[in-house]
């Protein structure tokens, strides 16, 4: 029998649409037709909730606690790790992210938990115009801000957090060390970031230059998918925060402040006003 129209539609949807030539797409909003349906689904077989969170272990809630932070608003909700965890620790959580097929799985692990997740589609460079009211903290975590292509995307989106933040709140972002990737090294080698715990999922780079990384993500049931993402540097990252007016910003590897070598990055961005002699920074 021959599809119907919607089967034709949902075959279309469901493809990543990457094109002849791959490593050519550097857009930032190809991000939407990364996370079909498909992959969405098959995402948690790639983060693994409990090895993830026996990995991370308290690192982000003490975080979150030691300044006082209720209120949270997950800018990267995903397939909701985060969102759910913090609402088990009791904070006060919006979830937001720009892919409806991430959201919608998000939605329904947490109520498979018992849990509901206060979602909203907003896309991080006009997430003011979608997301109304204050938060104690911004969290982009995941290696999600590595999809974000142009330079001034990456600051609209970092003003947007700001700019969402209360006086005093804090941003919390990571990303992989792209650093040592861009010099030839490898993607992993702490193997204690935490991120992409799953067993048996094939995970590497298939393509790296100045401005791409092309990650490929291959599933035991021979189905595989990529994802194009910005290299992003360290001492980069953390100017552009400074820049759009973040104060303190403390850089943790895999977890450990002095780590120099890490798989992953997590940024401490805090926005309170600093007089020039506090700022000790890591
Ligand atoms: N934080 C989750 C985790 O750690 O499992 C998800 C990480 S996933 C790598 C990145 C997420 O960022 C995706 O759900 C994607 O839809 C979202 N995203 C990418 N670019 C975005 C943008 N410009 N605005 C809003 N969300 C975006």
């Amino acid at each position: 029998m021959p599809p119907t129209v919607s089967k034709v539609s949902k075959v279309l949807d469901d493809s990543q649409r990457f094109g002849d030539a791959p490593v050519e797409v550097r857009e930032t909003d190809h991000y939407q037709q990364e996370y079909i349906e498909d992959f969405a689904d098959r995402w948690d077989a790639l983060i693994d909730w409990e090895a993830r969170a026996e990995a991370e272990g308290d690192f982000f809630i003490r975080q979150l606690r030691d300044r006082g932070v209720r209120s949270v608003l997950d800018v990267a909700t995903g397939t909701g790790f985060h969102s759910v965890r913090l609402l088990e620790e009791g904070f006060d959580v919006v979830s937001a992210d720009g892919s409806p097929n991430m959201l919608a799985k998000a939605f329904r692990n947490a109520r498979d938990r018992d849990l509901l997740l206060r979602t909203a589609q907003a896309d991080w460079r006009f997430l003011n115009r979608d997301i109304h009211g204050e938060f104690d903290a911004v969290i982009c975590l995941g290696n999600s801000f590595t999809h974000l292509f142009k330079e001034r995307d990456r600051r609209k989106a970092l003003a947007e957090y700001y700019a969402v933040l209360r006086h005093n709140g804090v941003l919390i972002l990571d990303h992989r060390n792209y650093d040592r990737l861009l010099e030839g090294g490898a993607a992993v080698r702490s193997g204690r970031s935490g991120v992409y715990c799953g067993k048996n999922v094939e995970v590497g780079p298939e393509h790296v230059d100045d401005g791409l990384a092309r990650f490929r993500y291959a599933f035991p049931d021979g189905s595989a998918y990529h994802l194009n993402m910005f290299p992003l540097r360290r001492g980069y990252v953390r100017r552009l925060m400074r820049e759009v007016g973040f104060q303190k910003i403390n850089t943790y590897g895999d977890f450990v402040s002095s780590h120099d070598d890490p798989d992953f990055y997590v940024h401490i961005a805090e926005k309170a006003y600093r007089f020039e002699t506090d700022l000790t920074e890591i």
